[in-house]
């Protein structure tokens, strides 16, 4: 491929050049600060660059998920954060829905509103006693974010109603759904082209510094710069506190007659599942082997992958048979504090990153909020 400098003059001062605001990662985070930063400051030039010729990180590759916490992951989570901070993360995740949805539409991202289940097994029992005996409490913090007054209920019921075999019980929450990632990601593209944004894939950011970045085909100067590359971030910000942390996932080949309808959690949201049609995609299990998925490298890891075959077989299709068509990995950045890091890190040099497991729920608005500190 051509280097920068052998390109036509036409080319460089459409694509190389005078460039106002670059962004390097073309996920949900990276396109959105685009998108809001186009927004804010019409006139200014503003270039993605992207190292995969699709975004290769977590943006397209997760699970669907539009969700905001099951009782269970905000009860570990008051365990181990500031409740403040908690119940600020949550209300990003539902705003940040209300945000993706206006920025994006429904229809255009295949939302469905399906209902979302946890479930407990008998080994959860004291968890299960745990939410139960706080659900009140749950529903009423919740209920002054969302302004919906009762977002969790038991319902034991669904347990037989989907078929399930090994979970004693269950509580319903009324305020997620599930969505299309792939068709996500391409409305962002289409939204930010359409806006008079460059977004070239194929360019790998090699090392940043003060005014440029050196990418695989030569420099690219900047008069600001965002950083959104998530759980790939050590490479230009070593100091900050993100590990990258794999998730993977698997799809069956479609079911007859399949029972299962909305999304499912159960281990404190390390393990999930939804229909995809009529298809069950199961993705988690990083809990399993939780020091070899701090990697940023994507591939199976095959412990992970038979052990969510076996729970497949026996907790959620028992007695059904069924195929596995597709398994993937991605990569998520996650650390002490589960919330995201929005920050200027150097003169011109801005970050958003940290996205965790939310980053569907949070991603549109962590790009807003990143554009509006650039702006000011
Ligand atoms: C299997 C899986 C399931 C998940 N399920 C859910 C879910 O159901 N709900 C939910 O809310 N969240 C879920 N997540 C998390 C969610 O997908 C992420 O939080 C979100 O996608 C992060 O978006 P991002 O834009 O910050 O990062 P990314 O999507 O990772 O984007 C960063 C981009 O930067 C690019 N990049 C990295 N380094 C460079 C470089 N040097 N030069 C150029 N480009 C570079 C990468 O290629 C990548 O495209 C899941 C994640 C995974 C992996």
């Amino acid at each position: 491929m051509l280097q920068f400098d052998q390109l036509s003059f036409w080319e460089k001062e459409s694509y190389i050049n005078h460039t106002d605001f670059l962004v390097v990662g073309a996920g949900i985070v990276g396109l959105s600060t685009a998108i809001y930063l186009k927004e804010r400051n019409p006139t200014k030039k503003v270039t993605v660059l992207e190292r995969g010729y699709l975004p290769t990180g977590a943006s397209s590759k997760n699970a669907g998920f539009a969700c905001i916490g099951s009782p269970s992951e905000i009860l570990s989570d008051l365990k181990h954060t500031d409740e403040s901070l908690v119940y600020e993360t949550i209300e990003k995740r539902w705003k940040g829905l209300n945000n993706l949805f206006e920025l994006l539409g429904k229809n255009q991202i295949d939302y469905q509103h399906l209902g979302s289940f946890e479930l407990f097994r008998k080994k959860d029992q004291q968890n299960y006693s745990n939410c139960i005996a706080q659900l009140d409490d749950l529903n009423q913090r919740i209920g002054d974010i969302t302004g919906i007054s009762q977002t969790f209920k038991s319902n034991d019921n669904a347990i037989n109603d989907f078929g399930y075999q090994g979970f004693q019980h269950a509580i319903e929450q009324s305020v997620e759904g599930q969505l299309n990632p792939a068709k996500m990601m391409r409305e962002l593209h289409l939204k930010a082209v359409k806006n008079g944004i460059s977004t070239l894939y194929g360019i790998n950011v090699q090392g940043i510094n003060q005014q440029n970045v050196i990418t695989n085909y030569g420099p690219i100067a900047f008069q600001n710069l965002a950083i959104c590359v998530n759980g790939f971030a050590s490479q230009f910000l070593p100091d900050i506190d993100l590990t990258p942390a794999r998730a993977q996932v698997l799809v069956t080949a479609p079911i007859p007659n399949l029972k299962i309808k909305g999304t499912f959690h159960f281990d404190e949201g390390y393990y999930y599942f939804r229909n995809i049609g009529n298809r069950v995609l199961f993705g988690g299990g990083r809990n399993l082997d939780i020091a070899v998925e701090q990697t940023n490298e994507i591939s199976l890891n095959n412990k992970i992958q038979t052990e969510l075959g076996s729970i497949l077989a026996t907790h959620i299709l028992p007695n059904t048979s069924f195929q596995i068509t597709d398994s993937w990995a991605g990569i998520m950045g996650v650390g002490q504090k589960k919330a995201p890091i929005i920050q200027k890190v150097d003169d011109h040099i801005y970050c958003g990153v940290r996205l965790g497991g939310m980053g569907v729920a949070i991603g549109s608005l962590v790009g807003k909020e990143l554009a509006e500190l650039m702006s000011n």
